[in-house]
């Protein structure tokens, strides 16, 4: 694997090494050490479609990842061997001729079957026609990694949000309420807004809290706010 940067665009070449990934395929039974296909044996129990799916993950893995690199051409042995052992997987459990698969489903080996909910489905590998090298692919992924990530504390602390009731953004505490097991009828105005959209603690400013403890303010002055 070779990376050179010049400047502010990386001239990012990196090499595939194929043996590594045929030795891969190897250790997944997907061929032998010379990188000619062969059924996998541990999946010839398993559905059909569960053994194209297991065809489009390795695909997925080892192929998808590699779209930048210099001989990502050679990705068609690599397509080649994992199209074939998927296939020869599909022969030697139905006990038919690669040919009659081929026939069959197709070289994309397009399976139609029913699944558990009684769908109908069909799976097909995921063949790629093309392996021309996408030159922009780590520029684009390198640029991406260096932009800055927007923190959006909304998600995480609670207190960085506006106050429910008026969208005061400072000042802010957390208003609880208890399970409604153990709540008592009848509820506060705050208590009924938090049962209907089903929050437990809500986040105010203090002059709200203060106002709502006391049950101040009237069911629609606090409902008139919509979540965002
Ligand atoms: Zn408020």
């Amino acid at each position: 694997m070779v990376i050179s940067s010049t400047g502010d665009f990386p001239n990012i070449d990196i090499l595939i090494d194929n043996q590594k990934l045929i030795h891969k395929l190897r250790d997944n039974g997907m061929c032998n050490a010379f990188g000619y296909p062969a059924s996998i044996k541990r999946l010839l129990c398993n559905p059909t479609e569960d053994i194209i799916t297991y065809g489009n993950q390795v695909l997925r893995g080892l192929v998808n990842n590699n779209q930048g690199c210099r001989n990502y051409y050679d990705m068609h042995r690599i397509q080649y061997i994992i199209q074939y052992s998927i296939a020869y997987t599909i022969a030697r459990k139905c006990d038919i001729s690669l040919k009659k698969v081929f026939k069959k489903y197709h070289s994309q080996l397009i399976y139609s079957y029913t699944n558990d909910k009684g769908k109908d489905k069909t799976i097909k590998l995921a063949l790629h026609s093309s392996f021309k090298r996408d030159k922009t692919f780590f520029s684009q992924w390198l640029s991406k990694i260096k932009q800055d990530v927007e923190y959006r504390y909304r998600d995480t602390n609670p207190l960085k949000r506006n106050c429910y009731i008026c969208g005061n953004p400072q000042h802010h505490v957390m208003f609880h309420r208890r399970r409604i097991s153990s709540l008592h009828m009848p509820y506060s105005h705050i208590i009924k807004e938090m049962i209907r959209i089903n929050r437990r603690q809500i986040c105010l400013c203090r002059e709200c809290f203060i106002k709502v403890s006391q049950n101040l303010l009237e069911y629609n002055q606090i409902a008139k706010r919509k979540l965002t």
